[in-house]
């Protein structure tokens, strides 16, 4: 009987730790891509098609297609989603470690930061291993330093560097059992969503006594409704979705935070209309990804009940028109989201 091939071992290991693996080839996902340039799926398919040949959405924890992945390529590198089990902080070379250390030692009171850790195959980048923030990825978080979160990937001990041959390999004492690491509060902030930087103090608001305001109701009502009319990019004057899901769910976790709606039921019926507008269906990865993005920044600015309801009529029953008092939403430079603009 042959020795299982190292790397299967390994890829199994990391799957039976609830890490959804894909075989690499140097650092570029192995499986020929499904849909190339002039297919309309180009770009779009995350793998609803049912074949495979999508980058990151190709990754499995299922051990029999990885046993038949590394049984064809006994020697494919090894590549880890992150944002699922981990988040990792990558940090390239010499200028990256140069960037990273003086950040910590500016802006992080020199703590370093703990949890497992690679040297990577081309002898001077550091992986760190970060609990999930389910914050965004962010290219360039640091001069030389990736951040990698929710639809990326990163190569794994024991792969091999394909320019230099070495492997990755885990510091000694700092592997994957080790409790990973957190992510120091001034970085998170640079990787949170730019519009809270520039977001106006919010005008005076009352907090009640318990969640479930008709205030907050209304504004619940209107909001989702929004959501779920919005329109996608086949239907005339270019998509919308992302954008008014954001803001919207945005809008409503500021009223969570507030005191004014109750955290579950808001989830829930951002989540309906999500579906109901089509965005859940045809990208649930990325709606997923708006709704945390829009949870995290909604819940940092709580509101409450106006104390000047909204130009008159109707008093604090009503919901303001415009719900919305902040910056627009910006993309970043994520080509998911910039797609349906
Ligand atoms: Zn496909």
């Amino acid at each position: 009987m042959t020795p299982r091939p190292p790397l299967l071992d390994a890829a199994l290991g990391y799957a039976d730790r609830g890490v959804p693996v894909l075989p690499l080839r140097g650092k570029l996902p192995l499986i020929p891509a499904a849909h190339g340039p002039g297919d309309p799926l180009y770009q779009q398919c995350r793998g609803a098609c049912s074949q495979q040949g999508h980058g990151v959405h190709d990754a499995t924890t299922n051990p029999d297609q990885l046993r038949q992945w590394w049984r064809r390529w006994s020697h494919a590198n090894i590549g880890l989603r992150t944002g699922v089990v981990f988040d990792v902080i990558d940090v390239d070379g010499e200028r990256g470690r140069h960037s990273f250390q003086r950040f910590l030692t500016e802006r992080c009171g020199g703590v370093p930061i703990g949890g497992p850790r690679v040297r990577t195959g081309s002898g001077a980048g550091w992986h760190l291993y970060v609990a999930p923030t389910g914050l965004p990825d962010h290219i360039g978080v640091l001069e030389g330093v990736d951040y990698r979160a929710a639809g990326r990937y990163v190569a794994a001990p024991p792969s091999r560097h394909s320019a230099t041959g070495r492997p990755y390999v885990w510091n000694a004492g700092r592997g994957l059992d080790t409790p990973l690491g957190q992510v120091p509060p001034a970085l998170r902030e640079r990787l949170a969503p730019r519009p809270i930087d520039r977001q106006p103090e919010p005008a005076p608001t009352v907090r009640p006594a318990e969640p479930g305001h008709p205030y907050g109701r209304a504004v619940l009502e209107a909001e989702t409704a929004r959501i779920a009319g919005a329109h996608g990019p086949s239907q005339g004057r270019g998509g919308e979705r992302n954008k008014v899901l954001w803001e919207a769910a945005r809008n409503l976790y500021n009223l969570v935070a507030g005191g004014l709606l109750d955290e579950a039921e808001v989830a829930g019926e951002l989540e309906r209309a999500a579906g109901a507008c089509g965005l859940l269906s045809d990208e649930p990865r990325q709606t997923r990804r708006t709704l945390a993005s829009a949870r995290q920044v909604g819940m940092a600015h709580p509101r409450g009940i106006p104390e000047r309801p909204a130009s008159g009529a109707r008093g604090q029953d009503r919901p303001p028109k415009d719900a919305s008092h902040h910056p627009p939403f910006h993309p970043h430079r994520n080509p998911d989201r910039a797609r349906e603009r």
